[in-house]
């Protein structure tokens, strides 16, 4: 079966093609092959799935619209459906942006919600340019604007997003992110630079596939500074960092930092498709028919989508995030001192990144004679996650150069399913290591 649809299907999909299962049954943490074949899946629809596979409480959900009767697509008509997502969704927003935000139903996947992000800030400052960060993934159609006339290209000028490991300024640390502040604001008082004055900033508050790196609460708050001082709208990308994944509801409360708009998809469908973005009311400039699309607001989504953020929020997932997540890594970042091969391990509650690294290459070393991490080794991340694979352990891999083997497990993940994941993983690196 695999290798008839292999022959069917363009390799343009890299996303866990590499893993030669054919799932036919999941629930919670657990999938089951077609060769019967078990696995505890941390891939989890590349974080799509807060409450691991098939919940029942998203599964009842799914099943009370299909059972009555309601429409199951009526593009932006108002319905109870999309009445009980807004009114939960708003429940969960960071104070200060709940009291006066508006939500756009995009769809259906993240990059639709940052397409929209773009076009309003756009609309609303009047500008063109954006800003975003070295490493950061937003999505795959950003050339849609344009090619959908009129709107002209997206400028966009990257920025260096902070990073202890392998820091662009080889400090690291607290000077390290003060030096990218730094850089950001003489980019932007700089009229020489190309984009003086831009229409937005866009961030990941941890960074995902550019390998789990987490933004110093201190960091975006300088951001935060930056930005307000300058009106530019600050776009928070919680794509994959919201709903309870980093150990807050979403990642930007950690700092206090509060975005002018939030991008929103993956785990807030409840694994359907389902994207939005969150803005602050005065940036509402866009008239009726502005930004259209056929399938916005997925009423089974919106369904799955309520019911995982209540979920979520009454079960106190967030916070079992940030408990859970903390023992993982602790755990984990021993292996940096029991294998030469790891070379860093950071995350943030349940976003966990292993940053494997080559020990046999020579130590780079910078203009000013300080030497880095040796350098990234996406071999021996892609035997770690073929190894993992054989102990029946799907994990997903990332990062600039494909060198950081991920984890992003259900937020219901059990103490003992942790440990056999660790188990499991620790295993797998030796293996590798040996
Ligand atoms: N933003 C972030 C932070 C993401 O991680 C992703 C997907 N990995 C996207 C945007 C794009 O989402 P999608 O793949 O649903 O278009």
């Amino acid at each position: 079966m695999l290798r008839r649809q292999a022959a069917r299907e363009s390799a343009a999909r890299t996303y866990a093609r590499a893993l030669p299962i054919v799932p036919v049954r999941a629930r919670g943490l657990t999938i089951e092959g077609a060769d019967g074949r078990r696995y505890l899946d941390c891939l989890s629809g590349a974080g799509t799935l807060a409450l691991g596979h098939n919940h029942p409480v998203v599964l009842e959900a799914i099943r009370k619209v299909l059972d009555s009767g309601a429409p199951l697509h009526v593009l932006d008509l108002a319905t109870p459906v999309k009445d009980a997502f807004t009114t939960e969704l708003f429940r969960t927003l960071p104070p200060g942006l709940a009291d006066h935000a508006r939500v756009q139903f995009c769809g259906p996947a993240g990059t639709d919600a940052v397409e929209a992000a773009f076009k309003l800030v756009r609309a609303a400052t009047g500008r063109t340019g954006m800003l975003a960060f070295t490493g950061a993934y937003h999505g795959m159609t950003a050339g849609a604007l344009e090619a959908s006339g009129g709107a002209g290209d997206v400028r966009v000028a990257r920025l260096p997003y902070p990073q202890d490991y392998r820091c662009p300024f080889g400090i690291g640390g607290e000077r390290g992110a003060e030096l990218a502040a730094r850089w950001t604001e003489s980019v932007l008082d700089d009229a020489k630079s190309g984009v003086p004055s831009p229409a937005g900033m866009i961030l990941e508050p941890v960074q995902g596939e550019g390998g789990v790196i987490p933004a110093p609460d201190g960091w975006l708050r300088r951001m935060r500074e930056i930005t307000a001082a300058r009106s530019i709208p600050l776009i928070a990308d919680e794509v994959q960092t919201g709903v309870g994944r980093t150990g807050r509801f979403w990642a930007v409360e950690h700092s206090g930092v509060v975005p002018d708009v939030m991008v929103l998809s993956k785990a807030i469908g409840g694994s359907l498709p389902l994207a939005v973005v969150v803005y602050r009311d005065d940036l509402d400039v866009w008239q009726p028919g502005a930004h259209a699309g056929t399938f916005r607001g997925n009423q089974l989504a919106m369904a799955a989508g309520t019911a995982t953020l209540a979920y979520v929020r009454q079960n106190g997932l967030a916070e079992r995030a940030a408990t859970l997540g903390a023992r993982m890594l602790a755990h984990l970042r021993l292996l940096t001192e029991e294998f030469a091969c790891v070379g860093d391990v950071r995350g943030r509650g349940l976003m966990i990144g292993i940053e494997m690294v080559n020990p046999e290459a020579p130590l780079p070393t910078s203009a000013t004679g300080a030497t880095g991490p040796h350098p990234p080794a996406p071999s021996i991340a892609t035997a770690v996650q073929r190894e993992c694979l054989r102990r029946g352990l799907i994990v997903e891999l990332g990062g600039r150069h494909a060198g950081v083997v991920r984890l992003l497990p259900p937020l219901t993940l059990t103490d003992e399913q942790a440990d056999a994941v660790l188990d499991r993983l620790t295993d797998a690196i030796a293996s590798v290591a040996a």
